[in-house]
């Protein structure tokens, strides 16, 4: 089994029915063809992506500490990354998530994002009551919360 959860019917149904409007609105009105990248997170998977960007202290001395990493996300049934982004590439910042709950889904554009693509979709994600990534400091567009 996959480890990366996409599926809309494992997330709290009310987020569920603001979401799924708002991509119909996105998709109707914008043209904008969008798919939900990943739905509910489990803590290990959190803490998985946690660990990327800070394995730094790692990469010199103990370099099969990132190989097992790398080799763990890959049991887990995250998707590949490089060791250079392992090492380097901070994906987030808090251990924290909404998507313990499922009050939180990431998004992705199909194809090419168009010119102001993730500010378009945060106005129409919050007309719709919902939080938008976009609008963070460490900003993570995909990323929508109620
Ligand atoms: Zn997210």
């Amino acid at each position: 089994m996959n480890g990366i959860d996409n599926n809309p019917a494992s997330l709290d149904p009310t987020f569920w029915l603001k979401l799924n409007a708002a991509m119909e609105e996105l998709r109707t009105v914008h043209g904008y063809k969008l798919y939900i990248v990943e739905t509910r997170r489990t803590p290990l998977t959190q803490l998985l992506y946690f660990l990327q960007g800070r394995l730094s202290m790692f990469a010199a001395d103990n370099k099969h500490i990132v190989q097992e990493y790398l080799k763990l996300r890959s049991t887990v049934g995250l998707f590949p990354v490089s060791e250079t982004d392992a090492v380097n590439k901070k994906v987030t910042w808090t251990l924290d998530s909404r998507h313990f709950s499922g009050t939180a889904a990431d998004i992705g554009f199909i194809g090419a994002v168009p010119q102001g693509g993730w500010d378009r979709v945060a106005e129409v994600v919050e007309k719709h009551g919902l939080k938008s990534g976009h609008r963070w400091p460490q900003e993570d567009s995909p990323h929508v919360e109620m």
